[in-house]
């Protein structure tokens, strides 16, 4: 059961001493019941209150880290229910299947081809961060030779799924890569057992959540401290719904004995899989185990999840300055727009495809869009005057010409009132700036002297 605020309260020193950061105890004891702050902050807490409420500033969602070093993936290690809340801290892993069943050639391939699975969006590298292997062939050694393979091809963690005397034979292979070992539901047990021996994390199999959570708690009898739970759904609406029950559970009721980051096997047959990434990235799963490697289905996963787990309260952003694109000259364009990370990369991309050299200025604006900070009054005539006095553009032109982004062409009079800039309304879209900057007479950027 949950503690709640006045719990935990009755249990801190009461001297508002403010070293946790918060001004009352009280105020400290409501980050602890809400999951957003732990006893550890509290230095003058007495050891009885330290023991009693570890397991209260315990993250409600437990964290499990699979695989070792840069490329290790957390699951779980959520506080909240809703994103606008605070955050989600870690986004869903995806992993991608393997059969041991493949001959060399077609494993090669298949390993070649998760690999490729990484694209730039915004600045950002998006890739799967897993591959899971499955036990197809009924060869523990031929399971241990694939696990093997896919660590030393593709470098990433790995999902282990089969039976324990395969998964044995793995371990031996790929162990100190710290795997993820999923056992089948028959042998929870065994597989658990295995789990604490390796202290190795395991994935508890079981259809339904009274079925999970009778085989959980086999698991937790038999050793196995780091799960993570798989309800086995046999479609997307279960899914969907076993998930959303899991983490209110977990977040809202505090239910241990099911409070667990969750996998889906999308693979093996899965009804519309794509369907049902899209639902469980944005509804709570940790792990997603897909069988297809298509660039065409796992970029938009990829591009979904990196807009869910975006942080609202700190958009993607790149650094205000002077960007030049393409062989710049004094004479080259000058256009402005902001720091939100998607508007520059679309304007860069846009400028680039018009091929004409061009300075591309960008502004502080908190990571916010053209529209959105010119209403919040961070992308306005008086800024944008400032930063073309401030930002040394005028030492890399020989004109005085901007061109302003045509959303705000409102701006425009007073920017050259107070800049002494002649400014060019662009067009309302980034997309038609390679025709707008091909159609621009070179008299639009007459040099000025003096
Ligand atoms: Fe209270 Fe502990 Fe915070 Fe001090 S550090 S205000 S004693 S909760």
């Amino acid at each position: 059961m949950a503690l709640t605020a006045l719990d935990i309260y009755k249990l801190l020193p009461k001297t508002n001493c403010k070293d946790c950061g918060f001004p009352t105890c009280l105020a400290f004891a409501m980050q602890m019941a809400a999951g957003k702050a732990g006893i550890d902050k509290c230095p003058p807490a007495s050891e009885e209150a330290k023991a009693a409420l570890g397991a209260a500033s315990a993250p409600p969602l437990p964290r499990i880290v699979v695989g070792t070093g840069d490329r290790a993936v957390t699951l779980g290690d959520e506080v909240v229910l809703f994103r606008h809340e605070k955050t989600f801290y870690h986004p869903t892993a995806i992993a991608i299947s393997v059969s041991d069943a493949l001959g060399d050639e077609a494993l090669e391939e298949r390993l070649r081809s998760i690999s490729a699975l990484s694209f730039e969006r915004v600045g950002q590298i998006l890739a799967v961060d897993m591959v899971a292997v499955r036990f197809d062939s009924g060869d523990p050694a031929r399971f241990a030779k694939t696990a093997s393979a896919s660590l030393a091809r593709c470098g990433k963690p790995l999902l282990l799924s089969g039976t324990c005397a395969a998964l044995a034979a793995a371990i031996r292979e790929v162990g100190a890569s710290r795997p993820l070992l999923r056992p089948p539901p028959g042998e929870t047990a065994a597989g658990a057992a295995l789990a604490a021996a390796e202290k190795l994390p395991l994935a508890v199999s079981a259809r339904g959540i009274e079925g999970l959570a009778a085989a959980l708690a086999a698991a937790r009898a038999a050793g196995a401290t780091e799960l993570v739970a798989d309800p086995k759904p046999a479609d997307a609406a279960v899914a969907v719904a076993d998930s959303i029950f899991i983490r209110r559970l977990a977040i809202v009721h505090r239910a241990q004995e099911i409070a667990y980051p969750t996998a889906f096997d999308l693979g093996q047959g899965f009804p519309r899989p794509f369907e049902a990434a899209c639902l469980l990235l944005s509804k709570y799963a940790s792990l997603l185990v897909l069988d297809t490697a298509d660039p065409a289905e796992i970029f938009p996963l990829l591009t979904l999840r990196q807009n869910l787990f975006t942080d609202p309260q700190r958009p993607i952003q790149v650094d205000p300055g002077i960007y030049p694109i393409g062989k710049i000259s004094p004479s080259s364009p000058v256009l402005i727009t902001t720091n939100f990370s998607l508007t520059y990369f679309t304007v860069r991309s846009d400028v680039e495809a018009a091929k004409t050299p061009a300075y591309l200025l960008i502004a502080e604006c908190d990571g916010m869009s053209v529209l959105t900070a010119w209403a919040a009054g961070k992308f306005t005539s008086e800024s944008i005057a400032a930063l073309l006095a401030e930002s040394g553009i005028s030492g890399k032109v020989d004109h005085r010409t901007l061109i302003l982004p045509g959303m705000v062409a409102r701006l425009s009079g007073k920017i050259e009132e107070l800049s002494q800039w002649r400014v060019l309304v662009g067009p309302q879209e980034s997309s038609a700036l390679p025709s707008y900057l091909r159609r621009l007479p070179p008299a639009a950027f007459v040099p000025v002297h003096g």
